[in-house]
């Protein structure tokens, strides 16, 4: 009797032993933005921001929070005082906010985790890379470190992610110059110099792009958030997909390395 052979699937993603050949010599640092890149809060950050604010200013935010579009948080906060008439924030301020804002999340993380949700695709990237012994993994984002670490937590997403190397919104104003602090965290820990070749950084917005282009590294687009793939195109994303849900990162990251 004939039996019938074992069909095996093969895996969405490549398998960790071969996806790269002798592309990669060096390590490779991926570096994630993480709001619509890989979680979105859906309406709890944007209370949490709200909670922080009238707790640092001593005001409600009567006249709302202004748009979030890969702004860091020192940006998205003095955007948000002016929209609410507080045009000479005093010295200590930021500093207010982003305690309190820490501790929201931390009051709200059940409900960031019931509203919120992680990105399709997403957990299935950061686990296929994290098993990539080239590869290291953290996050470039506006969020200041204590939220970022509260909001991943949440969703079980800093598992796959040395945020110790990461860069966030309580380094610099200017996203761009965030790539720096992450090339030099990671330098400090784990004693290599990672050239702009072997820095990608994966976000949803053109400031992502913008971010990644002005610091000399590459950068994949990913259309999650409010920004189509065209208009990730315009703004000159190295590499751009619809969501990590319909993407092979090893194919994506091979095509990179093998332009570079
Ligand atoms: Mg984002």
């Amino acid at each position: 009797m004939d039996e019938k052979p074992i069909v095996e699937r093969p895996p969405k993603l490549s398998t960790p032993s071969s996806p790269f050949g002798d592309m990669m010599s060096n390590h490779l640092f991926v570096l994630w933005d993480v709001d619509h890149t890989l979680l979105e809060t859906r309406g709890v950050g944007r209370k949490v921001f709200a909670e922080a604010f009238e707790i640092a200013t001593g005001q409600p935010m009567f006249a709302g929070m202004a748009t979030a579009l890969g702004h860091t948080e020192p940006v998205l906060l003095e955007e948000t005082l002016h929209l609410n008439g507080i045009l000479c924030p005093d010295d200590g301020l930021f500093e207010r906010f982003v305690r309190a804002q820490v501790a929201a999340y931390r009051k709200h993380a059940e409900e960031l985790c019931a509203r919120g949700r992680v990105l399709p695709g997403a957990e299935r990237t950061l686990e296929a890379l994290s098993h990539q012994p080239n590869i290291i993994q953290s996050v470039l984002t506006g969020n200041t470190r204590g939220a970022a670490e509260v909001k991943l937590a949440a969703f079980g997403l800093d598992r796959w992610l040395d945020l110790d190397i990461g860069a966030y919104g309580d380094d610099d104003v200017n996203r761009s110059a965030l790539v720096g602090f992450a090339r030099q965290r990671s330098e400090a820990k784990l004693g290599e110099a990672f050239p702009d070749s072997d820095i990608i950084l994966i976000g949803d917005t053109p400031r992502d792009v913008e971010a990644g282009h002005l610091a000399g590294v590459r950068v994949i687009g990913v259309a999650s958030g409010a920004s189509p793939v065209q208009e990730l195109q315009s703004a000159g994303a190295d590499y751009t997909i619809e969501s990590l849900d319909e993407a092979d990162i090893f194919d994506i990251l091979s095509v990179l390395l093998r332009s570079s």
